[in-house]
C-alpha cells in the first residue's frame, strides 16, 4: 500500500519528540506542535507564534503535512449536517460527515477508502476497497470537524457541546476492524488529552463493525471504554448470509457471543444496528426472533430506515412497519430506538457514502479542485 507522509498524529508523544530531535531540534518542540494541532486545531506555520519563525516551516512540513484535501463540501439541514469528500495524497477518495444536535456534535468518520465487505444494500460496499486509512488520516477528519466548529465560535466563550466535537462514530466508509491496529490507535489518540491527542471522551466514541468475530474479541481485550455497534440486519443466518456476506464466515450466534464478550469486558451496552428493508428483513417474526436473541443482554437496538442507494432493488419499510418492529423488540424488554436519517439529501446518511462527486450541486459549499 502506498503510505501517506508521516504526520504527528501517527506517532506517540515519545515518537514525536524523537522525530523532532532527529531534525536537530529540542524535543519540547514536539509538545508545542502537538498543542497547535490537537489543542488549537491548526497546522499553519503562521499560527505558531510560540515557535521561532525560522523553525516553523521545517517542523510543520515534517510533522504536519496536509493529508486531506476537500474535493467537495456539502451541507443540509440548515447547516446542521456537513459532508466532506476528501482526496488523499494518492488520489484515493473518502468521506466524513459532521452532525450538529442541540446537545452534542457527532463526527462520522471513515476508517478505509471504500470497503471490501460487499454488503449489497450499502453504497460503500458496491465500489470495493481502495485502501486502509492511516491513523492520521482518520484523526484528521475529526480535527477538520473541530476547525469548522471553531470558525463559528466566539473565541472568548467557553466551549459548549455544539462548539466542539463531542462524539465520534466509525460509521463512515470502511470496516474499522479490517483496519484494526490503526483504528485502535486512532481511538486512543482521539481520546488522549491534549497535547497527546484530541481529548474526546473514549466513552463517546463508537466503533461499528459488520461482525469480524476474532477482531471483536481482540477489541474486548484492549481495555477501551468505547461503544461497540454491531451491524446485524437479520436475526437468522439464511438472510444474514445474503445481506452481510461476512456472515458466511461468522454466524449470528458467534457474532452475538463476541458482542456479549465485549459488553462484559467494557461494561458498555452493545448497540445492534438493524437497517429495515421493505419485505426483506422487516417481518414481525424477525422482530420476535431478534428480541428473543437479545433479551437479557447488555444491548440496545438501533433501527435505521434503509437509505436507498442507486441501482438497489431495496427500499425502506412501509409506514407503520418500523413502529411495530420496534414494539415487538421492546416487548422482550430490549431497549430500542429509531435512528434519524440525517444527511440523506447530500448522500451523507448511513450507507450512502460512495465517494462520488455530487453532480446535482445541491447546497454545495465549496469545491477546491
Ligand atoms: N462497516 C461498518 C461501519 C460503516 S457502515 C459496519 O458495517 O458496521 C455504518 C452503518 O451503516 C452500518 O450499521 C451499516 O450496516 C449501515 N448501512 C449501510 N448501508 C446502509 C443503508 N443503505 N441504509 C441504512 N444503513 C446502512
Ligand atoms: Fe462495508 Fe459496512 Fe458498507 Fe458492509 S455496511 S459494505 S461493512 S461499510
Amino acid at each position: 500500500m502506498p503510505y501517506p507522509p508521516r504526520h504527528l498524529a501517527d506517532l506517540s508523544m515519545a515518537e514525536r519528540r524523537d522525530a523532532v530531535a532527529a531534525l536537530g531540534e529540542r524535543p519540547f518542540r514536539a509538545d508545542q506542535l502537538s498543542r497547535h494541532y490537537f489543542g488549537r486545531h491548526t497546522d499553519r506555520p503562521e499560527d505558531m507564534t510560540d515557535l521561532p519563525a525560522a523553525l516553523r516551516p521545517e517542523l510543520a512540513g515534517e510533522l504536519l503535512p496536509s493529508l486531506l484535501s476537500a474535493d467537495e463540501v456539502l451541507s443540509c439541514d440548515g447547516g446542521g449536517t456537513r459532508k466532506w469528500l476528501w482526496r488523499l495524497f494518492d488520489g484515493a477518495l473518502m468521506e466524513a460527515v459532521l452532525m450538529k444536535y442541540p446537545d452534542r456534535v457527532t463526527m462520522c468518520v471513515s476508517s478505509q477508502a471504500g470497503c471490501g465487505m460487499g454488503c449489497p444494500f450499502c453504497a460503500t460496499g458496491q465500489a470495493g476497497l481502495t485502501r486502509n486509512l492511516s491513523i492520521a488520516e482518520i484523526v484528521s477528519q475529526v480535527v477538520e470537524g473541530e476547525r469548522v466548529l471553531a470558525s463559528g465560535r466566539d473565541p472568548k466563550a467557553p466551549p459548549t457541546a455544539t462548539s466542539r466535537v463531542s462524539n465520534v462514530v466509525f460509521m463512515g466508509m470502511g470496516e474499522p476492524l479490517a483496519n484494526y491496529a490503526r483504528v485502535v490507535a486512532a481511538v486512543r489518540r482521539l481520546s488522549a488529552p491534549v497535547p497527546e491527542g484530541l481529548g474526546i471522551s473514549q466513552r463517546a466514541i463508537t466503533v461499528s463493525t459488520v461482525g469480524l468475530v476474532p477482531a471483536i474479541k481482540r477489541l474486548a481485550g484492549e481495555r477501551l471504554t468505547s461503544r461497540l455497534a454491531l451491524s446485524l440486519h437479520a436475526p437468522d443466518d439464511e438472510l444474514r448470509d445474503e445481506l452481510v456476506p461476512v456472515n458466511r464466515r461468522w454466524k449470528v450466534a458467534e457474532v452475538l457471543d463476541a458482542a456479549w464478550e465485549y459488553a462484559a469486558a467494557t461494561g458498555r451496552r452493545v448497540s445492534v444496528e438493524y437497517a429495515l428493508i421493505r419485505d426483506v428483513n422487516d417481518q414481525p417474526w424477525r422482530a420476535d426472533l431478534l428480541g428473543s436473541l437479545l433479551a437479557g443482554h447488555l444491548v440496545h437496538v438501533n433501527l435505521i430506515p434503509l437509505n436507498p442507494t442507486p441501482g438497489s432493488k431495496w427500499t425502506a419499510s412501509r409506514p407503520g412497519v418500523q413502529e411495530e418492529f420496534a414494539e415487538r423488540i421492546a416487548a422482550h424488554g430490549v431497549a430500542v430506538t429509531v435512528r434519524d436519517t440525517r444527511g440523506r439529501e447530500i448522500d451523507g446518511a448511513c450507507g450512502q457514502l460512495a465517494a462520488a462527486p455530487d453532480r446535482r450541486n445541491r447546497d454545495l459549499i465549496g469545491r477546491t479542485r
